[in-house]
């Protein structure tokens, strides 16, 4: 499989702070990655790196080979990398069809349009023209994904896309990602549920500290190692 995006020594800092320490991350192309780790490890900073919300050195990003880092989200976007960030962050005075449609401003070609969208989630076409903060908190993550995939992006970056949902809602939501994924994308999931992410992805990358503490296939890796890599056990 073809390598999609490679970080090489990515470090991130939040003034004198340092987040992220030498991190190095492989994504292929229609991977599925599950980014793991306790509060404060290091996972959405290491999302907003990749996506532009955090400068970074140039080098320490690369995307088909070029180096992205520190490039502005926009920018980002139009390459072929979105983000569905944690807590949705839909526009409040936008309808659902407008919250999906400012996903496109990037205008990459691909299978994703509104319509397509809507095949994945029915309930959104039924509800395109309500205020996207009025539905509920599943329906608002679907909202805050399709918007996503309007910039038919190549890489999809989920940030904690259950936290706050009923497992009932949590399972209709991962029932999306193997279309999603059959589209050819490569996805990063964050998520606090080991188990759902564990089992939703190819590769598991589990942080701590900062620091990569664990990765390698999802099916290769034993339990007992990913409770020593996610709480520092032995
Ligand atoms: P959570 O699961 O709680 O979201 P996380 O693994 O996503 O945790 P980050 O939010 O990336 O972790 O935080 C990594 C470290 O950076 C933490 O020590 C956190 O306190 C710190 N941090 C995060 N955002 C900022 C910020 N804006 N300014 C300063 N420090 C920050």
């Amino acid at each position: 499989m073809k390598s999609l995006l490679t970080t090489h020594q990515l470090e991130a800092r939040y003034g004198d702070f340092q987040a992220l320490f030498g991190i190095d991350m492989h994504i292929q192309e229609g991977d599925a990655v599950a980014l793991i780790g306790s509060n404060g490890a290091g996972k959405s900073t290491l999302m907003k790196s990749l996506c532009g919300l955090i400068s970074v050195a140039p080098d320490s990003v690369l995307l088909d080979g070029q180096p992205i880092g520190g490039l502005p989200s926009h920018e980002i976007v139009r390459r072929g990398i979105a983000m569905v960030p944690e807590g949705r962050k839909l526009f409040r005075s936008l309808s659902v069809e407008e919250n999906l449609r400012i996903g496109a401003f990037a205008q990459r070609k691909g299978p994703w349009t509104l319509e397509r969208v809507f095949a994945l989630f029915p309930i959104l076409k039924e509800k395109r023209a309500l205020p996207g903060t009025s539905l509920s908190g599943g329906q608002q993550q679907m909202v805050a994904i399709g918007r996503a995939l309007m910039s038919n992006p190549k890489l999809l970056l989920c940030d904690e896309i259950s936290l706050g949902l009923s497992p009932a809602v949590i399972q209709d939501i991962y029932a999306a990602l193997p279309s999603i994924r059959a589209e050819g994308l490569s996805v990063v999931i964050v998520e606090q549920d080991i188990d759902t992410a564990v089992r939703s992805a190819k590769h598991v990358y589990c942080l701590m500290h900062g620091r990569v503490s664990l990765h390698g296939a999802s099916d290769a890796v034993s339990k007992q190692q990913i409770s020593a890599a996610y709480f520092g056990l032995e």
